[in-house]
């Protein structure tokens, strides 16, 4: 079911979202939640949402990367779902990208971010699961699952002249883009 988007200014996309437990996990809404998290992804167009994005306060999040091109760097990153994450950076070096957020609609910000994180999450079964990851992939994981921690992308921006509604970005700026 496709679900509204919580913009920002909702308090659910401010606070630290709550572990999944085991038992919920394995239940039918959990199944139920997941499905509304696709069906809200493509439907609005992301790359990724947030549990929160939808109104639930859980830490689950969604992406999906199919032949998304950036900066000649080529991605393909099968649905994947992120449950009860942690985000540990690899590197001190950093990356800027333009990212936009369906909670944030009509603005893109550049944003510096570790150009490698490593997470340590679950998968829809409960199994631990660790994923590397560096370039874009890594600014959209980085992105996603700070929304789980009550983060957003305009936090994030280092100069706030960097920050522009969407079709001024495509007119004057149009660079790295994410959405
Ligand atoms: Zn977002």
């Amino acid at each position: 079911m496709i679900r509204p988007i919580c913009r920002m200014g909702h308090p659910v996309l401010r606070k630290k979202a709550q572990i999944v437990t085991q038992d919920f996990l394995l239940s039918d809404d959990f199944s139920q939640l997941v499905e509304d998290l696709k069906d809200s992804m493509k439907h609005y167009g992301g790359i990724g949402i947030a549990a929160p994005q939808i109104g639930v306060d859980l830490q689950v999040a969604i992406i999906e990367l199919q032949g998304v091109n950036r900066y000649g760097e080529v991605l393909d990153l099968p649905l994947q779902l992120f449950i009860n994450p942690e985000l540990h950076p690899m590197t001190e070096e950093t990356q800027g990208f333009w990212e936009g957020c369906l909670s944030v609609p009509g603005l893109r910000g550049y944003v510096e971010r570790p150009s490698a994180v490593r997470v340590v999450y679950q998968d829809q079964k409960g199994t631990p699961v660790e994923l590397e990851a560096q370039g874009f992939l890594a600014t959209v994981l980085q992105h996603e699952l700070d929304h789980l921690q009550g983060v957003l992308y305009v936090d994030r921006i280092k100069d706030p002249r960097l920050l522009a509604f969407q079709e001024e970005f495509e007119q004057f700026i149009k660079e790295r883009t994410i959405e």
